[in-house]
């Protein structure tokens, strides 16, 4: 049972009780969603042990791809939301329901409006009072709720379980006077959202991205420094009033929930390692906390996709938002070892001359010119927890359309 909340700035009247996984709703989703994102060549696939093969060329699919549970709720919930509410009641999306260009689409298509992740006054001034008010599925920021509540708006959250795990975990370090330590991208939505978790109970934060950001402050922590570079560094990723000498005396870090769980592990032991040297073993457990919040889904995919390139690949193709976390680590994961594209739908395979991908250190879509080789060849398939099966049976369909065998005739044999 889903619990909306209405609040009136003078009297709020309770909270109505509205279900909206209804049978007959979700019945109608189920369907609607299967319509929109399902494939039965994947399904194939999966249950084939992830492989396909024509005469030179093979497709090996990781065993774990594509929509996570977290997804996959938000997803419902938004189209739930849809089915429910009558058509003139205005629904509207706090930014995206998730990082996938096309399901955003859609859900604009069903007549959800889309105003931005952090409304101004400008935006929430054409909110009324029991408009509707989804929260994604990487959350929002604790101000930006409270704000839409005292509008009297009627909120669907889908915010994801997983990532309200981090949150209770920031929150314990910011009742403990501890500050958080984000390794996470400051600029991210779910990494905002948990930030926000600190500074609602007047604690403090520092997001770090990178290993070399971490060493920066494990050398601040143990040998001082100058402050105003400090600041200047990470700029926008640290909460107002946040001063490297007071506050990083007391530290427990967190996760955003898609980061890579190596680099994670390693920002932890980097951490703890610093504050035991400052302030000795004994007193360590007084000094640093630690909590691993990298979501279940996204570690299983990284593990599968560590188990398939392992395997002997020509090439890797990972679809997914350019802006989705979880998916540009995939690429980062392949990128380290073979030839990959970062692709957010086959139509970037232009030709097999051409193809145009993500480049995520460079921030933008570039070019690659003979990127599908000649011969007998394996192209391993990926796709992050936001990425539709139907778009991923859309590559591989293409992939064989470039090497002229039509997938249709290949199952048909
Ligand atoms: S990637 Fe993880 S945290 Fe994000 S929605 Fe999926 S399950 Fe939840």
């Amino acid at each position: 049972m889903l619990r909306y909340q209405r609040m009136s700035t003078q009297a709020p009247a309770p909270p109505p009780k509205i279900n909206l996984r209804r049978p007959d709703i979700m019945e109608a989703v189920q369907a609607e969603v299967l319509s929109h994102y399902r494939s039965e060549l994947v399904e194939r696939l999966r249950a084939n042990g992830g492989l396909l093969s024509a005469p030179g060329l093979t497709v090996k699919l990781a065993k774990e791809f594509g929509f996570c549970y977290g997804v996959e709720r938000a997803i419902d919930l938004a189209y739930a939301a849809r089915r429910y509410f009558p058509k003139e009641k205005p629904i509207y999306l706090l930014g995206e329901i998730i990082h996938n260009p096309e399901v955003n689409d859609q859900i604009r298509h069903m007549g959800i409006q889309t105003i931005s992740s952090k409304p101004a006054e400008a935006e929430l001034a054409q909110l009324k009072r029991e408009d509707v008010v989804i929260i994604p599925a990487f959350g929002t920021e604790v101000a930006t709720r409270k704000r839409v509540e005292a509008m009297g708006c009627i909120i669907v959250d889908t915010t994801c379980g997983d990532v309200m795990s981090v949150w209770r975990r920031v929150r314990e370090y910011a009742r403990d006077k501890c500050t958080s330590i984000i390794h996470g991208k400051a600029w991210h939505e779910e990494t905002k959202a948990t930030s926000s978790q600190a500074t609602a109970t007047n604690a403090h934060y520092l997001v770090v991205f990178t290993l070399a950001e971490t060493d920066y402050v494990c050398d601040y922590i143990v040998n001082g420094g100058n402050k105003q570079e400090f600041l200047e560094k990470f700029k926008g990723a640290y909460s107002t009033g946040f001063d490297p000498d007071v506050h990083l005396q007391v530290v427990g870090v967190a996760n955003q929930t898609t980061m890579l769980r190596g680099e994670t592990e390693e920002v932890q032991r980097r951490i703890r390692k610093a504050m035991e040297i400052k302030f000795g073993s004994e007193s360590l457990p007084q000094h640093f906390r630690f909590f691993d919040t990298i979501c279940g889904a996204t570690q299983d995919r990284q593990d599968a996709l560590s188990k398939l390139l392992t395997e002997p690949l020509d090439l890797l193709l990972v679809i997914g938002g350019y802006n989705s976390s979880n998916t540009t680590h995939l690429a980062e994961m392949g990128e380290a070892k073979l030839p990959t594209y970062f692709i957010k739908n086959a139509a970037k395979m232009v030709s097999d001359k051409l193809i145009l991908h993500y480049n995520q250190h460079l921030q933008k879509e570039v070019e690659t010119r003979d990127w599908l080789p000649a011969g007998v060849i394996t192209v391993g398939v990926t796709a992050g927890a936001s990425c539709p099966n139907n778009l991923i049976e859309d590559t591989i369909r293409r992939l064989f359309e470039l090497r002229g065998v039509s997938v249709q005739e290949l199952l048909a044999n």
